[in-house]
């Protein structure tokens, strides 16, 4: 495809992923308006490929070696350029695209993320561990280069909507809604026992695997407190997190002089992404219209957090600061993992977080390295980590 001026040119980091294949759903229905630049991916060769022959891109990526040879047989004579590693995922996040979205999931979309940062690219930001594990360096870099940030997660970006930036000091405090996830009414007994299959079946949204075991142990919304105070600047005390079981409302902002601003919708991923790829202009997006008459009531309730202690480890961390969000998070994303693969109950994720707070020793947390050697010892202190016994044994 021929590049014009009017044309926005975009990467996407994670394009094999929810976020992925819905924003390249919307970059397919406006061809004309876009130009693919880079396309990245775990190991997925199949489905990278079968993306890039649709859209065109100069470079596609995938993290494992080993699936470079099948990507590379698959994409033969397409005149697309090939590589493998985790270099070339950053070498995608540093080619020239105006609009970047960040859709890797977990820590290993930092680097890649922050090398389109370096160029002062529109990052549209889906991977809000990158905030968790190091929000202090990721936005100060957003500023150094002038980079623009813009957030995707659904309560953030409701909240980039209604947020008075000009007039900040204005603002009461924000309420991050929560969904409850597929536990909220469970008993701790059955938490004990949930199986994978079950704590993936997420009641309103439809995503990947580690972000649905997260809001099935509310650690997603621990993890959006953090990246609330990164990207809007408010302390712990200013964000508070209201239960909504059916994510309609998808955040908002109460002020000083007692108004409170909603930004709702139907929970389709697709209308954060649209505003984002379409920003500062707002664009067309197919999800359902949201109809209230239909919907008849909107419901909210205070969150359990006896029930779902990774509301509580997540804002003890955040007021401890230091290398304690990141060990938060990369110890998270080790017990996800282990409790996927059938080796630790629901109930022992949070213990294995814990765990791995009480003995990662405390790090200067300056550089880049010093975050990275702190979520190296959190995963290795989370992998060794024995389940807790349960209440038979
Ligand atoms: P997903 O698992 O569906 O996709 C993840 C993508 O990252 C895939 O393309 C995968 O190939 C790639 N990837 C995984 N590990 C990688 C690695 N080590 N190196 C390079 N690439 C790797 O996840 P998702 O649901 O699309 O979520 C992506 C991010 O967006 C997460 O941070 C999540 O918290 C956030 N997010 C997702 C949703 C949603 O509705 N899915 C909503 C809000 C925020
Ligand atoms: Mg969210």
């Amino acid at each position: 495809m021929v590049s014009t001026s009017s044309q926005r040119t975009v990467t996407i980091l994670g394009s094999t992923g929810s976020i992925g294949e819905s924003t390249i759903d919307l970059l397919q229905r406006a061809p004309e308006k876009y130009r693919v630049v880079a396309l990245t991916a775990h190991k997925n060769a199949k489905k990278l490929a079968s993306q890039a022959l649709q859209l065109k891109p100069e470079f596609v990526a995938v993290a494992d070696p080993k699936a470079y040879d099948e990507l590379k047989r698959l994409l033969a004579g397409s005149g697309v350029r090939v590589a493998a590693g985790p270099e070339a995922i950053c070498e995608a996040g540093s080619l020239n695209a105006e609009w970047v979205m960040a859709a890797i999931v977990g820590a290993a979309g930092l680097k890649p993320t922050l090398a389109a940062v370096r160029r002062g690219a529109i990052i549209a930001l889906a991977n809000k561990e990158c905030l968790v594990c190091a929000g202090a360096l990721f936005m100060s870099e957003v500023v150094k280069h002038k980079a623009t940030l813009l957030p995707v997660d659904s309560e953030h970006n409701a909240i980039f909507q209604v947020f008075d930036f000009a007039q900040r000091h204005k603002v009461q405090r924000i309420l991050l809604t929560a969904s409850g996830g597929p536990f909220r009414t469970w008993s701790l007994a059955n938490m004990a026992a949930a199986k994978p299959a079950q704590a993936l079946a997420h009641p309103n949204w439809s995503m990947g695997d580690k972000i649905s075991i997260d809001s099935a142990t509310m650690m997603n919304k621990g993890l959006e407190l953090i990246e609330a105070h990164h990207l809007f600047g408010l302390g712990a005390d200013q964000i508070d997190i209201l239960v909504h079981p059916q994510s309609v409302v998808h955040s908002m902002v109460e002020y000083r002089d007692g108004s409170v601003l909603a930004q709702m919708g139907t929970p389709d991923m697709r209308t954060p992404i649209a505003y984002t790829l379409g920003w500062p202009q707002r664009i067309d997006a197919p999800t359902a219209r949201l109809d209230l008459a239909k919907l008849g009531s909107l419901t909210f309730e205070a969150p359990d957090v006896t029930r779902f202690p990774s509301l509580r480890l997540a804002r003890d961390v955040l007021k401890a600061g230091g290398a304690a969000p990141t060990v938060l998070n990369a110890a998270n994303e080790i017990a996800v993992g282990r409790f996927l693969e059938g080796d630790i109950g629901f109930l022992d994720i949070a213990a294995n977080v814990e765990h791995a707070l009480a003995r990662v020793k405390a790090y200067a947390m300056t550089t880049l390295d010093d975050i990275l050697n702190a979520d190296g010892e959190a995963r290795r202190i989370a992998k060794e980590f024995k389940r807790l016994p349960t209440a038979a044994e």
